[in-house]
């Protein structure tokens, strides 16, 4: 990684949040594009939310997931977020592709990656889409169970199949496995069937939740996954592949998962068992490099007797039924700063922050979106230092998971916001033709 530059393994993730680069190029790009809105006279939709995304930031995670899990190829999960340009850094970046729809795979290929990198990880498919994937020769897939081994008997007989096993995701933020995954009790039989049907069985997968926080359940998984390896070759398949899925988060959990699940992976798939390995990282790529810009479009005063001063209700413009629908479906908490007060920018400023409720002072305020559900609450209290009013802007980091594709338009709000590009890692710009 040397030749990059810029990537101090040690203290990538502290780095990213001082990273003096990085920010300065967020930070420009946000103040030129609301720093000549006259809210008083503009467009509908010139004050819209929008997204700064640094390309630069997927980049320094590419290279963090390289050090701490050299063997495990990454299949980048799209659904994550299909961000065109965010797809086109992870194909230069050599990464393969798990898709979960046509739509998805569609998307990719039209990128021009080989359909050998990638793999269609949804274990109950669509008819017609697994018709599309073989006529694509996009071979590798999953299952889990025998009407899906049966279907794909009748409709694409030569596909690579991986058998996804059960996992305990009792400790993850989404949980998958009430939905997806066969047990252990069921592995030896779905084996046996797929053998009698003619299938070729390649690999076994496991996902132990999206946004993760057991290593323990990696362990698991990789244990698990090496019996239903012996209980394969018990029945003539020769396994090749063992895919670990996603559920990484990109904080700093990730060097302590990672290094459970890179030791459990040298003790049951060493190097010389010749089995290659793959992941399905998701929110490890995409989450740290997307910062979402709102509009306070109105605001609320609360008198309330009891206290001295005034509190606020904030509406903004985007909510739980926009790029916040990581709060309903993704079980996050996004944490607001002032973008922009009173005329003055104040991005990455010690004044964008939050105040401590207890001795911080501060004006309080709730957040909320700009539908007319009751339940479109962004934050139930915050403090800032200043006085904030219709007009100024607000940030969130670490918008760039299971945000923007979960958007609807509900109230006839939009669910495509713009995406302002940014590099801060030369590496990046060289893969992606920006000099
Ligand atoms: N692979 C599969 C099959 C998934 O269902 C998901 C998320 O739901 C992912 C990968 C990505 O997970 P994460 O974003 O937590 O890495």
């Amino acid at each position: 990684y040397r030749d990059h530059g810029h990537y101090d393994p040690h203290d990538h993730y502290v780095g990213r949040k001082v990273n003096p680069a990085a920010k300065k190029l967020i930070g420009d790009a946000l103040r030129e594009r609301i720093e000549n809105i006259d809210h008083e006279f503009c467009e509908p939709g010139e004050e819209d939310t929008f997204f700064v995304a640094d390309l630069g930031e997927v980049y320094r995670q590419h290279l963090r997931w390289k050090l701490n899990l050299p063997r495990v190829k990454p299949f980048y999960a799209v659904k994550c977020n299909p961000d065109p340009k965010l797809l086109q850094l992870l194909s230069a970046l050599g990464n393969g592709f798990d898709c979960a729809s046509k739509a998805e795979i569609e998307q990719v290929l039209e990128l021009g990656v080989d359909p050998s990198r990638i793999i269609y990880a949804q274990p109950c498919k669509t008819n017609s889409y697994v018709r599309y994937v073989a006529n694509q020769g996009v071979r590798q897939m999953t299952f889990d169970n025998s009407d899906e081994l049966r279907k794909i008997a009748r409709l694409f007989p030569d596909a690579e199949l991986y058998l996804r096993i059960l996992t305990d995701d009792s400790s993850s933020l989404c949980r998958l496995s009430l939905k997806f995954g066969a047990s252990l009790d069921s592995t030896d039989s779905l084996l046996a069937l797929a053998r009698e049907l003619g299938l070729n069985v390649v690999g076994v997968s496991f996902h132990v939740g999206s946004g993760a926080s057991d290593p323990g359940a990696f362990l698991k998984a990789v244990q698990d996954a090496h019996v239903v390896f012996q209980q394969a070759a018990s029945h003539g398949f020769s396994l090749k592949t063992l895919d670990v899925g996603g559920g990484f988060c990109s904080d700093s959990s990730f060097e302590e998962m990672a290094s459970v699940l890179r030791a459990a992976l040298d003790e049951y798939f060493p190097a010389h068992s010749g089995v290659n390995l793959i992941a399905e990282p998701g929110r490890f790529y995409a989450s740290s490099a997307f910062t979402l810009a709102c509009n306070v479009i109105a605001r609320r005063t609360i008198q309330d007797e009891a206290k001295s001063e005034a509190s606020y209700m904030l509406y903004v413009n985007d909510g739980l039924y926009g790029n916040f629908s990581s709060i309903m479906f993704d079980h996050q908490h996004p944490v607001a700063k002032i973008l922009r007060a009173g005329g003055h920018t104040l991005y990455d400023t010690p004044a964008a922050g939050a105040v401590d409720a207890v001795g911080g002072g501060g004006i309080e305020y709730s957040i909320w979106g700009p539908t007319c559900d009751g339940i479109d609450r962004i934050t139930e209290s915050i403090r800032f230092p200043v006085e904030l009013d219709v007009g100024d802007w607000l940030y969130f980091e670490d918008m760039g998971a299971y945000t923007k594709c979960s958007a609807t338009t509900f109230n006839g709000f939009s669910n495509n916001h713009d995406v302002i590009y940014v590099c801060s890692e030369p590496g990046a710009k060289v893969l992606l033709g920006l000099h």
